[in-house]
């Protein structure tokens, strides 16, 4: 823990180091913009093909072909859920939560992309609705669909509990799942699982200790995360056993519910919609 007085003394020039403005690291004004218009026209006349329901405390895996959608909703009552993704075919391109957080911030919403890993670089999935778009920030700088926590897992759990055992963790619950889903074995599924997007959870930093902090999740019944697949797509989603997350997650203290994946193929593609290609790097390093 970091002690409460410095160690070492303010420079006469502190106020003015800090107060110097801050500059966004990515500016996303780059990227190619997400036209959300006719994604959101293509789902008319859509077909359901496939829904899996996730129990509470364990996770599954669903296939989302390119060009289809995919939505996870809210059924039976508040609870969050752990997502991983990955290509359909190669685990190793999966979900790179730290590099889609420094592109599009601490939580995502409709418009935002999720990206995957190098060397690809590619957008797996643009998030096309959420219900709980108006959340926002709120006062104590929570807010919903967070890419800041990575997933609980037994081995944080085994540290700060002095060394007990639990489960059903969300990294467990996803090995599980993966390993059910490919065939491979528990130890070969757990390393392809990776930080994840924290659906409908309600995470922040506090502002005086920059800790991260939970809190009861705002979703209910009838909420739902949708997103359009850019390419093919294995996912994950684990009902996490903290539920709603508003007290303690890593037991089975907490009321939890399934989560509700459906997979939907259009009538067409979206218009104008292309696969996207992986990253143009040519990965010489410089030699
Ligand atoms: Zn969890």
């Amino acid at each position: 823990m970091k002690p409460d007085v410095p160690a070492h003394a303010r420079p006469a020039d502190a106020d003015m180091r800090r107060g110097v403005r801050p500059v966004i690291c990515y500016p996303v004004e780059g990227l190619p913009a997400v036209d959300l218009a006719p994604l959101l026209a293509a789902r008319a006349g859509w077909e359901r093909v496939a829904e899996v329901l996730v129990p509470p405390r364990d996770a599954r895996c669903f296939a989302v072909p390119a060009g289809h959608f995919f939505r996870i909703s809210s059924v039976g009552g508040p609870q969050v859920g752990d997502l991983n993704l990955w290509a359909a075919g190669d685990l190793r391109e999966r979900f790179y939560s730290g590099k889609t957080r420094a592109l599009h911030g601490t939580h995502l919403s409709a418009g935002d992309r999720m990206w995957s890993s190098f060397p690809y670089l590619r957008p797996m999935a643009v998030i096309t609705e959420d219900t709980l778009d108006w959340y926002g920030f709120d006062d104590f700088g929570g807010a919903v669909h967070d890419v800041i926590g990575t997933r609980c897992d037994p081995y944080t759990h085994a540290l700060l509990s002095d060394g007990g055992q639990y489960h059903h963790c969300c990294h467990s619950n996803l090995t599980r799942a993966l390993a059910d889903w490919t065939g491979l074995s528990l130890h070969e599924a757990e390393g392809h699982v990776h930080d994840v997007l924290n659906v409908f959870m309600c995470t922040g930093f506090t502002r005086d200790t920059g800790q991260y902090f939970m809190k009861a999740s705002p979703v209910r019944p009838g909420d739902f995360i949708e997103f359009f697949a850019e390419i093919d797509l294995l996912g994950g989603l684990s009902a996490c056993p903290g539920g709603d997350c508003s007290a303690e997650h890593s037991s089975d203290v907490s009321l939890c519910h399934p989560l509700l994946v459906e997979v939907f193929r259009p009538l067409a593609p979206p218009a104008g919609w292309l696969a996207p290609r992986v990253s143009g790097y040519d990965r010489s390093h410089g030699r």
